[in-house]
């Protein structure tokens, strides 16, 4: 994947995140604030503009993660957004089969040192994790095996972030940032 297939499939999400903001918005009313929807869409409809002049898969990753440090809030955020600062850093000229594990440790690394967090907590650490092991396994990441992971936390009792608050009445929800790590990891991911 080139720079600019990379930046099309991350403006895409714009129009991804639009249409599931309902979605993230009710799953973030059941354990937490209500906001993931709109917070997501906010970061990802000001990445068209702010990819204008970014032609590096580099750039690309940086800005978007300036883009969304700034523009998402809650708690998402600065983990989105710190997390492809750091895939900048390790990313090279094109995303390919054999550097994509690297640039998934990086995602995957920043969200747990970021977010302290560890697997099992009901949490968008969750999916990056899983989905980052499947790849460098050589396994088949498509948005289904995204989804199953990001279902997999809804048996789950949230241990971090304001989900943690509603403690055992956490379970039965699938968590708002699980869910929508699956596109982005869709978009970093995914060849269709
Ligand atoms: P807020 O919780 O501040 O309203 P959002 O609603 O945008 O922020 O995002 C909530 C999501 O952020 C959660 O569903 C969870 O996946 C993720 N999250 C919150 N805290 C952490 C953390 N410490 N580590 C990893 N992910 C977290
Ligand atoms: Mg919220």
């Amino acid at each position: 994947m080139n720079a600019e297939t990379l930046k099309q499939r991350l403006i895409h999400l714009q129009e991804i995140f639009q249409e599931r903001e309902d979605t993230l918005t009710e799953l973030d009313r059941a354990i937490g604030d209500g906001d993931h929807g709109v917070n997501m869409v906010s970061g990802f409809n000001a990445l068209p503009q702010a990819l204008e002049n970014a032609d590096t898969v580099q750039d690309v990753l940086k800005t978007t993660g300036m883009t969304l440090m700034s523009k998402v809030g809650g708690a998402s955020g600065p983990l989105y957004g710190f997390s492809f600062v750091k895939m900048a850093q390790v990313a090279e000229d094109e995303i390919t089969e054999d550097n994509l594990p690297k640039l998934l440790e990086a995602f995957s690394q920043a969200v747990h040192q970021r977010g302290k967090v560890e697997l099992d907590e009901k949490t968008m650490y969750d999916v990056i994790e899983r989905a980052r092991e499947a790849v460098e396994n050589g396994e088949t990441v498509d948005i289904a095996y995204l989804q199953t992971l990001a279902d997999n936390t809804e048996d789950l009792v949230a241990t971090k972030g304001r989900a943690a608050y509603f403690k055992e009445e956490s379970r039965g929800h699938t968590d708002p940032g699980a869910q929508s790590s699956v596109y982005i990891l869709n978009a970093l991911i995914g060849d269709e």
